[in-house]
């Protein structure tokens, strides 16, 4: 019996499976890491080439499904843990990280957050998500679906959405289409921010008033005429701001405003 609160919706459609592990192309000695395993649709195949896969499930029930499938595998390793409060560098030891899951959606945002933070140990992540949190992850400025998870994602990874997967590849069957996603933190930054929690401040700040520009959702942060100085229109609306502008406002905030008292009070998300 799948559970609706943790997003439990089990691949059963082996044509997808099997695409989708393709995709990986996981390697005998790649440190694999597979979040929210369910059943073990996906563990199984992942397992067939990397006997060292570790996983991260949370419904406690499912653990000894788990165990009991996969006994012939003595270095399979189950953490029982909630993925958005567990810390990955853990696991980490040996080498970056390859995290791989079809994700519970509806915690599917902030999950992706949290790993974004810790991509210093991640060498890829493949995901299945609902389409529009992928369509979000990939959009660049001017696209509808533009905002903060996408300019978070593409701050610290190369985003490529790779195809969908259609509702009837799932027990029960979500009520959205959902998508592969490829995220692969780049080497080096391609726009270091200064200070990473102001540029967080920054683009949840103008994306808060999505619809206003820049010189009413900002006007509290900056004023029109530094938001010239630095070669920005302040007619603009958020979404049509790309990474490199977000980061020059955030870099000019903090040579600027020392105190950083505005961060606090902007910050109300
Ligand atoms: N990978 C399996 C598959 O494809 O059939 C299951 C995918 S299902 C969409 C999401 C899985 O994530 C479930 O097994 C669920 O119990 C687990 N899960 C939900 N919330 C979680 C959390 N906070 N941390 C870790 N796992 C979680």
């Amino acid at each position: 019996q799948a559970r609706k609160r943790f997003g439990q919706n089990f691949l059963h459609d082996p044509g997808v499976i099997e695409r989708i592990v393709r995709s990986i192309n996981p390697k005998p000695d790649d440190q694999m890491v597979e979040i929210g395993p369910g059943l073990g649709a996906l563990t199984e195949e992942l397992l067939a080439v990397n006997p060292r896969l570790q996983v991260v499930e949370l419904d406690r029930d499912l653990i000894p499904v788990l165990r009991t499938k996969f006994f012939n595998y003595p270095d399979f390793r189950i953490h029982e843990a909630d993925a958005l409060k567990f810390d990955f560098s853990e696991l980490a030891q040996d080498g970056p990280l390859r995290i791989v899951g079809n994700l519970p959606y509806n915690i599917s945002t902030p999950l992706i957050f949290h790993l974004l933070e810790q991509s210093g140990v991640v060498k890829d992540m493949h995901f299945m998500l609902q389409k529009e949190v992928v369509q979000r992850l990939a959009a660049g400025p001017g696209d509808n679906h533009y905002g903060r998870l996408g300019i978070m994602a593409q701050y610290f990874c190369k985003v490529q959405p790779l195809f969908e997967v259609g509702p009837g590849a799932f027990r029960p069957a979500p009520k959205v289409d959902s998508a592969i996603v490829r995220l692969v933190p780049h080497e080096q930054l391609p726009h270091p921010a200064r200070d990473l929690a102001t540029l967080q401040m920054v683009v949840r700040t103008a994306f808060n008033a999505r619809r206003k520009t820049l010189r009413k959702s900002l006007g509290n942060l900056v004023s029109v005429e530094e938001l010239q100085a630095l070669g920005i229109n302040d007619g603009l609306r958020p979404e049509n701001l790309s990474l490199a502008e977000f980061v020059a406002i955030a870099d000019f905030l903090v040579e600027n405003r020392p105190q950083a008292d505005t961060v606090h009070e902007a910050d109300h998300d």
